[in-house]
């Protein structure tokens, strides 16, 4: 759209194949990486943290594998960890101050498998406090920007794993989803980037908001990345009851197949009068570009969509709201200063008001309120029984054939930092396409799709597809077929 070369960045599987190759070394390119997060991340603000000497170690410690013989699918390749994954090293702050000198006695499995296959991990990066939130404003330690204006929101929770892999800082990272925390991210930075199954991948070593939803996920500026980390840290974990058995395809080794007589959804509710209209084109054009491929275009009907939003509020509040009791400054969290003679509870409402920022007080009320006796069957009980209707809305399209469902990924494109910080009902109604696809336990992808001028600034927009439940090798090989026919992929934004 602008006159400018677009920039790209080089993905991690090429860089996995040089490192593994010998043509490049691993510290070589965890060096370049830490220099432009040096040089870029002061204006942007993606990383909480960065392990310049550590990064460089584990390093040489997969060069000398490299020489040893061991065959590592993600050789040498730089990524950033959103900071609600535990590691061993550093802080594991979940961009709040209740946590802010938190340091994990363990790594999330999701991260060890990375390590075994070879990633490097250059740092922590910034999110909305405990994942809450869609801008990564709520961030008790300061917002990220997004690398395509810097006077706009990343998108989030995931904020700073976007704006990490959109600034060309590294090209992997990896975020957490409970409502759309990869995919509004992935949206509005222009990236690739995907919530798994419910399942999937083990949540050891996240920091949980709302167990029945969470999921972690990769983000990256192509499909085959994203396919690539995906098959790495899938799988099963005895060390999460929730970790599904099922087998973990390679989830690289099938993109290139066709999708035969592909029939894809589109929901009647996708084309809502709140969607930007720059999202509404971008839409229409996607929908045009997929018949293009040979895709067969259904309308279909999720009319619990409607509901989402507000199942969504009641369910990811109130089981936050109980994963949040255990911060109380005394088994967990900053403790707050008590005067001579105050008791035990004013210890735990000082520490609580002191250590949780507004957002995170804001969803322990709620969830409170709708748990509370004499209210939880009118909320709680009511809104799992929309939960279910959501999860039959979509069984049907499935049913009626549909390999997958086609949506934006949200109804704007990056806003503007503060726009909506004063309307917290503004923010949540950002998650419209995305939390009915984590009330269903399905997996859903962001794929970039094209760009629209706003304000003079030219702004990423992406699409969404949402699958069966572990049918994430088709969605990954729509969502290819669906970058191969655009001239999008590999892009970043352009240096500020
Ligand atoms: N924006 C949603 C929320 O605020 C989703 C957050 C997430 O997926 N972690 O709850």
């Amino acid at each position: 759209m602008t006159g400018a070369t677009p920039r790209t960045i080089t993905p991690a599987h090429e860089i996995a194949s040089q490192v593994s190759a010998g043509a490049r070394s691993a510290r070589d390119v965890t060096a370049a990486a830490l220099r432009e997060i040096a040089s870029g991340d002061r204006e942007v603000h993606a990383f909480l943290e960065t392990f310049e000497d550590k990064a460089l170690r584990d390093a040489d410690a997969v060069d000398a594998r490299i020489r040893a013989g061991e065959k590592l699918p993600l050789a040498g390749v730089p990524v950033a960890i959103k900071d609600n994954l535990c590691l061993e090293w550093g802080k594991t702050t979940c961009a709040s101050k209740m946590l802010a000198e938190f340091r994990s006695p363990y790594t999330a499995t999701c991260v060890r498998k990375l390590l075994d296959a070879g990633a490097v991990i250059v740092g922590k990066a910034n999110l909305d406090e405990f994942a809450m939130g869609g801008s990564t404003e709520h961030s008790a330690f300061g917002p990220t920007r997004n690398p395509w204006d810097l006077s706009r929101v990343p998108g989030g929770s995931s904020g700073g794993s976007a704006a990490a892999v959109a600034a060309g800082f590294v090209p992997l990272s990896l975020g957490s989803d409970t409502g759309g925390s990869i995919r509004q991210p992935a949206g509005l930075c222009g990236l690739v980037g995907i919530k798994p199954t419910y399942g999937r991948v083990s949540r050891f070593g996240l920091v949980a908001f709302a167990s029945s939803l969470d999921q972690v996920g990769p983000l990256s500026t192509c499909v085959r990345d994203s396919a690539l980390a995906l098959s790495v840290i899938c799988g099963q974990d005895a060390r999460d009851a929730t970790s599904s058995a099922r087998p973990v395809p390679d989830f690289a080794a099938g993109l290139d197949e066709p999708v035969r007589g592909l029939t894809l959804g589109v929901p009647r509710q996708a084309r809502s009068d709140a969607n930007h209209p720059a999202v509404a084109a971008e839409f229409e054009r996607a929908i045009e570009r997929f018949r293009g491929l040979g895709a067969k275009i259904v309308d279909i009907d999720l009319p619990m969509t409607d509901h989402g939003i507000a199942a969504y509020y009641i369910v990811a509040p109130a089981e936050a709201s109980s994963n949040l009791a255990r911060f109380d400054g005394i088994r967990y969290g900053t403790r707050a200063k008590l005067a001579p003679g105050e008791d035990l509870l004013t210890l735990y409402t000082r520490s609580r008001a002191e250590g949780f920022g507004p957002e995170v007080q804001r969803r322990i009320m709620l969830g409170t309120h709708v748990l509370s006796s004499g209210y939880a069957d009118a909320y709680y009980v009511n809104a799992l029984k929309v939960r279910r209707l959501i999860k039959r809305d979509y069984d049907r399209a499935f049913e009626r054939g549909c390999h997958a469902v086609l949506m934006p990924p949200a109804p704007s494109p990056a806003f503007k930092l503060g726009e909506k910080l004063g309307d917290p009902l503004a923010l949540y109604l950002e998650d419209l396409y995305t939390v009915t696809v984590n009330l269903a336990g399905l997996p859903g992808i962001t794929v970039p799709s094209g760009s629209a001028m706003v304000e003079g600034r030219e702004l990423p927009i992406g699409i969404q597809l949402v699958g069966p439940a572990f049918e994430e090798s088709s969605l990954l090989r729509i969502a290819r077929q669906y970058e191969a026919s655009g001239a999008w992929m590999g892009r970043v934004a352009p240096r500020g």
